[in-house]
């Protein structure tokens, strides 16, 4: 019979209080072709006078920028966005380590330099990275794509400010201010004859309090109905305080529908990325970027959800940026607005921006004859026709004003008698003879963004864009985790956003 051998164990030597001869170099531990020697590299070539004249001298030595610039692009390149987690790092990690030359800034410091030091100087980083990509051939910056997409604050979404409710409560203070004067009057109206008139349209802390000591005033010694007594002191006590904190923060609104009382600059929104599928408005920013062949060429921060509004703001930052605009730019649907037409237009750009309802139209133009946009138009009479041969007629114009500020004009017409027209089913659907509203300006500038966009170019460019802009956001929120700003504060999470923007190009250029 056969002995099974039996085979010795052998352990690769093991000692944790080794010492070495010779230390090893961090240099020759890392790769040559690790990406940390390209944010090495990178940050190496541009200019960082800007960012140095932010240091002043005397007191004791600092960190070098430069060193401290190079961690957190490192860092963010790797999806660290945690200032302790990136101290951790530059004491453990060997990328790290050599990155940061042995140096051991703590989170305090990285996260000083992050807030402060890179506030109004990243954007040019930035810059000088795009154009070494640019120089390089990687990116054209004169073919753009743009697209936005919603991010989460770092901001309490139970703590909500909302303007309608802050005019709902001015109204209701306004109406009950009015109850109580007319009472007083009732009451005491010879007290009252010498007293000015009180204007109740507008109101404020000092002209709620005084108009309460007029009250309280005239209707000394008069007997007074309990409750109103009840109402005039509540009156006096809360009023002037609930209107002074109104005041402050309609200035804290800006014009917004919403803030979080955690980041006073993130505005309730809809998501996108919605777990509990409720539809509940969360606190956060719009972050538009626009892109040539995956690589960011510009990125802005925005308050307002609609990405309309957004559209010229980013245009203008890439010219101040690049001392041009680009050539041709292609949005979809939600950047599709006469201002934005306008503006595109003006500045010579080559656009194929959708606007609501290009695909819908595809589809039904032809087959809809009640769809007002079917109907024909004479522009010597300035009237409409409608299926059964009825004028339309111009019975007024509207003014809108955009969210920034840009008016519209637009024309309604309204057919004279629609009472037993027997398409009245297939026609509409209220009351009274038909209406319709038309903005001939952006009818014009619709019809030229149609052609455009149905040409070849256009078809090429709308299939190009979800593959070039849409896949960005896709790789940044899906691929590398980043779904919620850290830092608090527009121009805070701007900073943020300017170091992923850095960290995606340097991993295009690494790729
Ligand atoms: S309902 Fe009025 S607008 Fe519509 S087809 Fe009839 S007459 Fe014309």
């Amino acid at each position: 019979m056969k002995t099974k051998r039996k085979w010795q164990v052998v352990f690769k030597p093991y000692a944790t209080n080794q010492i070495m001869l010779l230390p090893p170099s961090l240099e020759e531990l890392i790769d040559d072709k690790h990406p940390v020697r390209v944010v090495n590299q990178v940050i190496d070539k541009i200019d960082l006078e800007p960012l140095l004249k932010k240091f002043k001298g005397g007191g004791t030595s600092c960190y070098h920028p430069k060193m401290l610039l190079k961690v957190l692009v490192y860092a963010y390149l790797n999806n660290v966005y945690s200032s302790r987690r990136m101290e951790a790092l530059v004491k453990e990690s060997i990328p790290f380590m050599w990155l940061a030359g042995m140096n051991k800034p703590d989170h305090n410091t990285i996260n000083r330099f992050r807030s402060d030091k890179l506030k109004d100087v990243l954007k040019q980083v930035f810059k000088q990275i795009v154009l070494l990509l640019a120089e390089a051939g990687q990116v054209d910056l004169k073919e753009l794509y743009l697209d936005g997409t919603k991010v989460d604050a770092n901001a309490n979404r139970y703590t909500f400010v909302w303007g309608n409710n802050i005019k709902t409560n001015k109204e209701r203070i306004r109406k009950q201010l009015n109850d109580l004067w007319d009472y007083a009057q009732s009451l005491a109206a010879e007290e009252l004859q010498d007293t000015s008139p009180v204007e109740f349209n507008e109101i404020n802390p000092e002209k709620v309090s005084q108009t309460i000591q007029k009250i309280d005033t005239a209707l000394k010694g008069k007997p007074v109905d309990k409750k109103v007594k009840q109402k005039l002191s509540y009156a006096r006590r809360k009023w002037p305080q609930s209107l002074e904190k109104y005041q402050q923060q309609e200035e804290t609104l800006k014009g917004r529908k919403s803030y979080s009382k955690t980041d006073t600059d993130a505005t309730f929104m809809r998501m996108k990325d919605d777990h509990m599928q409720n539809g509940q408005l969360k606190p956060g920013y719009n972050w538009q970027i626009s892109t040539n062949n995956q690589i960011i060429t510009n990125y802005t921060i925005h308050p307002s959800p609609n990405d309309t509004t957004t559209l010229i703001q980013h245009m203008e930052q890439h010219k101040e940026l690049y001392g041009h605009s680009p050539d041709v730019l292609t949005a979809d649907a939600g950047y599709g607005s006469q201002e934005n037409y306008e503006y595109l237009e003006s500045n010579k750009i080559e656009a194929y921006v959708k606007y609501n309802y290009f695909h819908k139209e595809q589809k039904q133009k032809q087959q809809d004859p009640f769809n007002s946009q079917n109907f024909y138009y004479n522009p010597e009479k300035d009237c409409y026709y409608c299926p059964m041969g009825q004028q339309i007629l111009l019975v007024g114009q509207r003014k809108r004003t955009t969210e920034n500020g840009f008016v519209q004009h637009s024309k309604i017409y309204q057919a004279q008698n629609c009472t037993g027209c027997p398409l009245r089913g297939m026609c509409y659907k209220s009351q009274g003879n038909r209406q319709i509203e038309v903005n001939h300006k952006l009818k014009q500038l619709k019809a030229r963004a149609r052609e455009k966009l149905l040409s070849e170019k256009g078809i090429y460019h709308r299939k190009r864009r979800p593959a070039d802009v849409e896949a960005v956001f896709g790789i940044i929120k899906g691929n590398h985790g980043f779904k919620r700003f850290l830092l608090k504060g527009k121009s805070k999470v701007e900073i943020e956003a300017g170091l992923i923007a850095i960290a995606h190009n340097l991993r295009k250029m690494v790729a």
